[in-house]
C-alpha cells in the first residue's frame, strides 16, 4: 500500500529538481527558434550562451543561480481522497529539494530579515489552490526568479483610456525595465477583476504553453499585437540589442467594475521554469511536462 504523503512529496521533488534543471520544451524550441531567427549579432551570441546554459543545466545543475521563490498552482479534484496531505508533502518536498538539487535559500524574512535557509517559512511556499471537479490532482512548481519579478506592475487605469491605455501600460513597462528581467521575457497580462484579480490572472498566463492562442480572437489579436510591439522596441535578449525581447504575450481578463480598469502585467525571464504532474486517487504519477524516460 502506497504511502499518499510519501507519493506527493516524492513527485514534488521531482517536479522541482526538473524545473530548476530542465526547460519546458515549448520554451526551449522558442529559444531555439529565435536564434534561429535572430539578425542583431550580439543577440545571438546572448542567445547562444542562453542555449548553452540549457543544455549544461539539463546534466543535473540549476539553470541559473537564482533557482527562484517557491509557488505551486495545484488543480485538486473534490474527491481526492488526499486533499488534507498536500500542504505538508509540499513543504517537506521544498526542503529536500534545496538540499538535493540543491536550490538557492531564496526565502527571507521582510520584518526581521534573516533567511530561513530552506526555502521555506511563512505562507512559502505560496499555494495557489483551485478547486476542481475529479478524483486527482494536478501539481504545477512555478519556482519564480526575483529579476523579473520586479518589473511586475499593476496598473489601476482610468477606464476610458481604454485598450489602447491598456496596450501602452505594458508597452512602457518593458521600455522602463529594459534587460534587467533577462529577456527574452514571457508577459503574462491580467485585464479587469480587481487589484488582487487582475495580478492573479496575468501571473497565472505564465503558466501557459507558449505555442498556444487564447480561445477568443480578439484577445489573440492582442496577445500579436503587444509581441510584436515590444519585439520592434529593439530591448533584445539581456537588453543588449536585437529581434527578440518576448517570446510570448499571454493575455485574459475578467469583467470589471464600472468605474476601474485594473491590469496586471507579470514578467518572466528565459529561465521560465515550470513543472507539472497529475497524482490520481490511486497515486499513479504521470508527470506532464517533464515525462519519465519510455513515457
Ligand atoms: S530573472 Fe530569471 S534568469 Fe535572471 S537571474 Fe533571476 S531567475 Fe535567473
Amino acid at each position: 500500500m502506497k504511502d499518499p504523503a510519501q507519493v506527493i512529496h516524492d513527485t514534488t521533488v521531482r517536479l522541482l529538481r526538473m524545473a530548476a534543471t530542465v526547460l519546458p520544451n515549448d520554451v526551449e524550441k522558442a529559444l531555439r527558434d529565435a536564434y534561429e531567427r535572430e539578425t542583431n549579432p550580439t543577440a545571438r551570441t546572448q542567445l547562444e550562451a542562453i542555449l548553452k546554459n540549457i543544455d549544461i543545466a539539463r546534466t543535473g545543475i540549476p539553470m541559473c543561480q537564482d533557482t527562484g521563490i517557491m509557488i505551486f498552482y495545484v488543480k485538486v479534484g473534490d474527491k481526492f481522497p488526499y486533499i488534507g496531505e498536500i500542504r505538508d508533502a509540499l513543504t517537506k518536498a521544498t526542503i529536500k529539494a534545496t538540499a538535493e538539487v540543491p536550490l538557492r535559500p531564496n526565502a527571507v524574512n521582510p520584518i526581521v530579515g534573516g533567511n530561513s535557509g530552506n526555502n521555506v517559512g511563512e505562507k512559502i511556499p505560496w499555494i495557489n489552490w483551485e478547486i476542481v471537479s475529479g478524483d486527482s490532482v494536478e501539481i504545477t512548481a512555478f519556482p519564480k526568479g526575483g529579476g523579473s519579478e520586479n518589473v511586475c506592475i499593476l496598473g489601476m487605469l482610468k477606464p476610458g483610456v481604454g485598450l489602447k491605455g491598456v496596450k501602452k501600460l505594458v508597452v512602457d513597462n518593458a521600455m522602463s525595465y529594459m534587460g534587467k528581467a533577462c529577456a527574452p521575457n514571457i508577459i503574462g497580462i491580467g485585464i479587469g477583476g480587481g487589484s488582487d484579480i487582475a495580478l492573479k490572472i496575468a501571473k497565472q498566463q505564465l503558466l501557459r504553453p507558449l505555442d498556444d492562442h487564447h480561445p477568443d480572437p480578439e484577445v489573440a489579436k492582442i496577445e500579436e499585437e503587444l509581441k510584436e510591439a515590444i519585439n520592434a522596441t529593439g530591448i533584445g535578449p539581456m537588453g543588449l540589442g536585437g529581434d527578440t525581447t518576448v517570446l510570448a504575450v499571454k493575455v485574459d481578463y475578467a469583467m470589471r467594475h464600472p468605474a476601474s480598469l485594473p491590469v496586471g502585467v507579470a514578467v518572466q525571464c528565459w529561465a521560465a521554469r515550470r513543472s507539472t504532474a497529475v497524482i490520481t486517487k490511486d497515486l499513479e504519477v504521470k508527470y506532464l511536462t517533464h515525462p519519465l524516460e519510455g513515457e
